[in-house]
């Protein structure tokens, strides 16, 4: 059978996924993370603990995709027979690992507990297979060739294979270039642009058959651009991946804010740890929103002192000294009073940075002249105070308090000297 060499199928293993009582989740994220190195997962499989139907698909799929992750079935008790039946598939017999012995009672001993005799299945592998070591639990996973293909088998628990995912499998399959083909990946966070926006400027490198081949997903008002590309040399994939993403740097370098961090906040966050500018929140319709998200970053207590919630006119007024006159003349959901709460902001806090929220969350309360998603910015830089306006699709409260929240970071980031 010809194989193609960027394909892959997924197995969940599980009695109890067959009969409902939890979801399968690994299985998304392993083809998730395929995919950032280029391999699409092309099937996905749900099995019970049933050790004959397991090694006839794992052989099944070992001679159909050069690389079959398994994902369940590796606990210490005798119902978990994924081990076993790898061994059945790759025709070899169950072996103990020493060194994974020995790590497995070490694990107890750490937890000050006696070592059950029966975690020692949890060290037997299919001979000829690599241990891929657990940091999160007991259970290694391994990989084992069978035929022409690679079984790599991860634990159940989410956070065990993920982490496993990411450490022991992920290098593995970057660092093989499996069947002459040898794959490189970048990933770069934008914001501040709507996908179909960023389609139009990134022209052709979006083409379905570009090598690099370019995707973007979209998340609360920024975009994930991610870069893959292949070759057959590693050094030529990411040639590849480095000529491009030299060109994406320098095309998208206003909307760029990290090639590492996802979370605007989070980049945000550390660039005001990093500069030392102080910054103050004044929200109102957002509720605390942008404080909680730039409170997320650690090590923010070195320029983020107070955030206020001031979501009364009264409180406005108290809080803020936003004039009474100016909340009577342009109503609270304003341009101008969100100007006044930043500048009021600055000057209670002497942060050099405000960033005031105030805006129509609804469901109710939407007029013609200022509907539902119109949220107002108030920004003080260095005692330099402007206002800004956004209207968001008022898809439902939670979601405009989001944008909201979402858009007050994306101008306190462009306030910034980048
Ligand atoms: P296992 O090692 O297969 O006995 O699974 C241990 C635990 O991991 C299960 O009780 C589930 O909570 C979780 N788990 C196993 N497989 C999956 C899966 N495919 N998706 C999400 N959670 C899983
Ligand atoms: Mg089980």
């Amino acid at each position: 059978m010809i194989r193609d060499p960027r394909k892959a199928a997924v197995v969940a293993i599980g009695d109890e996924l067959l009969e409902g009582r939890y979801a399968d989740t690994n299985s998304g994220l392993i083809a998730r993370r395929l995919a950032d190195l280029g391999i699409e997962v092309v099937e996905f499989r749900v099995l019970g603990d049933d050790r004959a139907r397991l090694a006839a698909t794992f052989w099944e799929l070992c001679e159909k995709y050069p690389m079959v992750v398994a994902t369940g079935g590796l606990g210490p008790t005798l119902d978990d027979v994924t081990r076993e039946a790898a061994a059945d598939a790759a025709g070899v017999k169950l072996v103990r690992d020493e060194g994974a012995a020995n790590e497995l009672r070490e694990w107890f001993a750490r937890r000050k507990r006696d070592f059950p005799a029966s975690n020692l299945r949890q060290a037997e592998f299919p001979d000829g297979a690599q241990v891929m070591r657990n940091q999160n639990g007991t259970a290694p996973g391994f990989r084992v060739w069978i035929g022409g293909g690679v079984l790599a088998v991860l634990p159940g628990p989410p956070r065990e294979a993920v982490d496993m995912l990411e450490r022991e499998l992920v290098p593995w399959l970057s660092a093989t270039c499996g069947h002459g083909e040898c794959f490189a990946r970048a990933n770069f966070y934008l914001v501040g642009l709507a996908e179909s926006t960023f389609a139009d400027r990134a022209g052709d490198w979006m083409a379905r058959g570009a090598n690099p081949r370019m995707g973007v997903t979209a998340h609360q008002g920024t975009l994930r651009v991610s870069l893959r590309a292949r070759a057959a040399t590693q050094a030529g994939a990411e040639a590849l991946v480095a000529a491009r993403a030299a060109e994406f740097r320098e095309r998208f370098a206003r909307e760029l804010f990290s090639e590492t961090e996802p979370q605007l906040a989070f980049a945000l966050g550390r660039e005001l740890v990093h500069l030392g500018v102080t910054i103050t929140t004044a929200e109102s319709c957002t509720g605390g929103m942008v404080a909680e998200l730039l409170t997320e970053v650690p090590g923010i207590s070195a320029v983020f002192r107070e955030g206020f919630v001031t979501y009364s006119n009264d409180a406005k007024r108290a809080r803020l000294d936003v004039g009474a006159e100016l909340l009577e003349r342009h109503g609270a959901v304003s341009r101008e009073v969100a100007a006044a709460m930043a500048a009021g902001a600055a000057r209670a806090t002497g942060a050099r940075i405000a960033i005031a929220v105030s805006g129509v969350a609804g469901p109710d309360g939407g007029t013609a002249e200022k509907p539902v998603g119109l949220v107002c910015f108030g920004l003080s830089v260095d005692g330099v105070v402007t206002s800004h306006e956004g209207r968001f699709p008022p898809v439902d409260r939670h979601t405009v308090r989001l944008f909201a929240a979402h858009a007050a970071l994306e101008l306190v980031w462009r306030a910034l000297p980048h």
